[in-house]
């Protein structure tokens, strides 16, 4: 796991895995964690830092604080982008250890104080009218899968830390003399941010730039106002973006067509989906298989994050009354498209 500079010395990052990624190499009571990390951010200004995001296990822990000790650097904040567990985990050791404020959007805020509420399923009714067991019988996942993405998160998920401070849309966190403007990003969840750094052009923006579309089933995940994120990064014309996993975009023309040709896949993925359900019912497997069937990569170790997009997609749709869910036919739930005239 080497440490990476960021661009104008703002700091450095240590680069996640891409999700899904040595997946197969998980052997039951080996030590996964490294191989679920997301990207950790840190912002150097003087002897201040903030932390973005700070990914799982104790190994990344150790390097972070490794390299603020060597820099005699002193957190002031901990930023988490979003809920999702492989950016939050060590939240409560850089909290507990060294006394560091967690901040989030308040919309992630129940999730990452307490993770196991996604399973609770009273309150994901309340909150979102309906369950992630729902969504997973939508997406025809056996209730095996479902029991094991439980006990998967059991293992996993066991890190609840108290935030601090909630953060809405505009607000302004500061490292020494830079400003990190807080955007509300949502779609890859209802609460994700992107810290924005004017002065720099750079975005740090969690996980919304997956190029899936929002990588996550609905409801956590929503695609229409996942687009609207995107669109509301682009309009910012930067030259660095960071986000959770793989490689950073840097460049302006870059970041440009990075953003351009994800959102433009993503609406074409829409038009497609459209086509297909109004033509004939389709499950969500078949549609992911039609869509990205083509690309080995994404069906070997990536297929639970296409189809989680193409739900959330669906779940859009349904939302606006142009989708829903047909069936059990022969076991399997389709989606058709409904007639909005
Ligand atoms: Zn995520």
């Amino acid at each position: 796991m080497a440490i990476r500079k960021l661009p104008n010395d703002l700091g450095f990052y240590l680069p996640g895995t891409l999700p899904g990624a040595g997946r197969s190499s998980e052997v039951e009571g080996e030590d996964v964690t490294s191989e679920m990390r997301s990207t950790i951010y840190v912002l150097v200004d003087g002897r201040r830092c903030g932390i973005i995001d700070t990914g799982m296990g104790i190994e990344a822990f150790r390097k972070v604080t490794q390299a603020l000790h060597r820099l005699r650097v002193f957190p002031e904040w901990v930023l988490l982008t979003h809920d999702h567990y492989d950016h939050v985990a060590n939240a409560g050791w850089f909290k507990d250890e060294m006394g560091v404020p967690v901040y989030c959007h308040e919309g992630d805020r129940a999730l990452i104080e307490q993770p196991l509420r996604v399973f609770d399923e009273d309150y994901m009714m309340d909150r979102y009218g309906t369950t992630l067991r729902d969504s997973f019988g939508e997406m025809n996942r056996s209730e095996r899968v479902y029991s094991d993405h439980v006990d998967r998160a059991l293992r996993d998920r066991f890190y609840p830390v108290r935030v601090d401070e909630t953060l809405q849309d505009g607000d302004i966190l500061e490292v020494g003399s830079v400003e990190v403007e807080i955007l509300h990003t949502p779609g890859h969840s209802p609460g994700s941010v992107s810290a924005y750094l004017p002065r720099f052009g750079a975005i740090l923006a969690g996980d919304t730039p997956l190029w899936f579309g929002p990588g996550r089933c609905s409801p956590l995940g929503d695609f229409r106002s996942w687009v609207k994120s995107m669109e509301r990064l682009l309009i910012l014309d930067t030259e660095f973006i960071g986000w959770g996993h793989s490689a950073p975009t840097e460049g302006r023309s870059r970041c440009r067509r990075f953003l351009n040709n994800t959102l433009r896949r993503a609406l074409e993925v829409e038009s497609a989906v459209l086509e297909e359900i109004t033509y004939e019912p389709q499950s969500v497997a078949e549609l992911a298989e039609m869509i990205y069937g083509d690309n080995v990569r994404v069906l070997d170790e990536q297929r639970e994050i296409a189809e989680d997009s193409i739900h959330s997609l669906l779940g859009s749709l349904r939302r606006e009354g142009a989708a829903e869910p047909v069936g059990p036919e022969d076991g399997i739930i389709r989606w058709v498209a409904t007639d909005r005239s």
